[in-house]
């Protein structure tokens, strides 16, 4: 008779661990999402910053045919590869606006 007892309390204690394990995985599953979605946000906004707009200041493309990445108008150099922003490249873009 003990040994049912026993058998049912040792399937209770393993149903209550299954339980807790499952329960904290679900909390950090959501706190990872949570987190994830916060810099999904986050580079968003930074991604919203990025493109150039036509009504501000032309962007400098990058002259090397590898990179060829957007810079700042002040940008003396490619901030990706490093090599010089030429004005001849600043001309023809700016002739574009
Ligand atoms: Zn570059």
């Amino acid at each position: 008779m003990s040994e049912v007892i026993v058998t049912i309390f040792v399937l209770v204690g393993l149903t209550a661990l299954v339980a807790l394990v499952f329960g904290v995985w679900v909390v950090v599953q959501i706190g990872r999402g949570l987190f994830r979605a916060a810099g999904r946000a986050l580079g968003g906004l930074d991604i919203g910053i990025e493109p150039p707009s036509p009504m501000m200041k032309p962007w400098v493309r990058c002259g090397s045919p590898l990179c060829g990445s957007e810079n700042p108008p002040h940008a003396s150099y490619c901030r990706r590869c490093g090599s010089p922003l030429s004005s001849r490249t600043r001309a023809r873009r700016a002739a574009m606006f």
